[in-house]
């Protein structure tokens, strides 16, 4: 049997599904149990399986994989369990999801599980007192031991810590995303980030009907784009910025992917980042887009530095920069998440031409750094904000400008270079 998984217009699933094709061709990445030949053609990834139940074997296979591959970390806190065929204790790792992946994955089920327990029968309770005296005065180790009340036993726990994400078979529907007829499941805040209220961002949502559904593909699809899309993690990882490209076609989006992660290193997900650096604090959505735009530019640019890429790196700007980009800020209120704001660019392009028309980009890069204004201990970017904003709507500047210098001059500094870029860009602006 054959399964096609096609564009969906979605700009979320779409990357996932490209990400999806790219862990599975790189066997050095993931192997997923289950036979199932994954390839691409005419604009599609291919799966061929002997039968329904292989693939999603194979599926679900691939989702635990990457789970355990990419989105968990161990910390340095431990847990006493029990190992079962040994009848021994042993000190395991405890665990936490990555910061972007729990961010955006943050439903209620969505905990840390220990699995099976086992009775503390008098010889097990010798030994596990024995092991806890072994280790007393360590303080990072958690001996977990569960209380019932009715028998009046203990219970110890015997299988490492794991989260069993609700990722499963469901019933027959019809998919909200790509329409296919298939087992599907509903649409919450464990397989879909954007589960929140839908008014405001029409564009991402258009396809949604009113009762969502979501079929396996899909899903699995959604739980991996973090892996194709840009991201940045800000206010003690309150606040979250996405890029999400957004192509016609799955080959244009296949294509783009492959030239940026060919050229650009991309953090993993365990860091703040996959792109910018830290210690700017771009915590608002206008200079968040910006910096992104502009680091996206500068590796590009260096690229050139091999002068036999340049047409490469050319080739490469103008696929980054072709590109519709949705970028959202979300931040986080216990488990909710919200968006906050959103924007979209379809003219990269006339970014790019600007940084191009300056002479140094870097000492731009400088320059807008700091343009954050010192309050105290605290930094205030509402008018880095506001001047990455004009930018971006190609406005005027002088009046956020001077607004930007006389807050500079109030902390005793400046801003090298501000005035040479505002001279520039009226000129550029025209
Ligand atoms: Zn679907």
């Amino acid at each position: 049997m054959e399964t096609t998984l096609t564009h969906t217009g979605n700009p979320w699933i779409d990357c996932g599904i490209i990400g999806l094709h790219d862990l599975w061709k790189d066997k050095s990445k993931i192997q997923p149990e289950g036979d199932v030949n994954v390839h691409w053609r005419n604009d599609q990834v291919v799966l061929e399986a002997a039968n329904p139940e292989e693939l999603n074997h194979f599926l679900e296979s691939t989702f635990e994989e990457i789970k355990s591959t990419f989105y968990i970390e161990r910390t340095r806190n431990t847990v006493c369990i029990l190992d079962r065929k040994k009848r021994q204790f042993k000190v395991v790792p405890k665990i936490n999801l990555v910061s972007v992946v729990g961010f955006l994955f943050s439903g209620g089920d969505l905990k840390v599980k220990y699995g099976a327990k086992e009775p503390l029968e008098t010889g097990l309770m010798k030994k596990y007192e024995e092991f806890r005296r072994l280790y007393k005065g360590r303080r990072n180790i958690d001996f977990k031991v569960k209380k019932d009340e009715k028998n009046k036993k203990e219970y110890v726990y015997a299988s490492e810590p794991r989260y069993n994400w609700p990722f499963k078979i469901g019933k027959e529907g019809v998919c909200s995303f790509c329409g296919r007829r298939a087992p599907c499941v509903d649409i919450d805040s464990n397989n879909y980030p954007f589960a929140v209220g839908t008014n405001n961002f029409q564009n991402f949502f258009s396809n949604l009907s009113l009762s969502p559904k979501m079929c396996l593909f899909c899903e699995l699809a959604s739980l991996v784009a973090i892996n194709r899309i840009i991201f940045n993690l800000t206010e003690r990882r309150r606040r979250l910025f996405l890029a999400i490209p957004q192509a016609y076609s799955l080959g244009e989006l296949y294509d783009f992917w492959h030239l940026i992660t060919s050229n650009i290193v991309l953090k993993p997900l365990n860091q703040d980042s996959n792109l910018l650096s830290g210690g700017y604090r771009y915590r608002r959505l206008s200079e968040s887009v910006l910096a992104t735009c502009l680091e996206l530019y500068l590796q590009l640019e260096r690229i050139k530095e091999d002068a036999k890429r340049i047409a490469e790196a050319d080739k490469l700007k103008d696929k980054v920069s072709s590109k519709s980009w949705h970028f959202f800020m979300v931040s986080k209120t216990g488990q909710v998440l919200s968006f906050d704001s959103y924007t979209y660019l379809t003219d990269l392009h006339r970014i790019f031409k600007l940084f191009a028309s300056l002479g140094n980009p870097h000492t731009f890069k400088e320059m807008f750094q700091h343009l954050a204004i010192q309050h105290g201990r605290e930094w205030r970017n509402e008018l880095r904000d506001q001047f990455a904003q004009r930018i971006l709507r190609s406005a005027g500047l002088n009046n956020v400008a001077e607004r930007i210098m006389w807050g500079k001059s109030r902390e005793g500094s400046y801003v090298a270079g501000l005035a040479d870029f505002i001279e520039h860009y009226n000129i550029w602006r025209g």
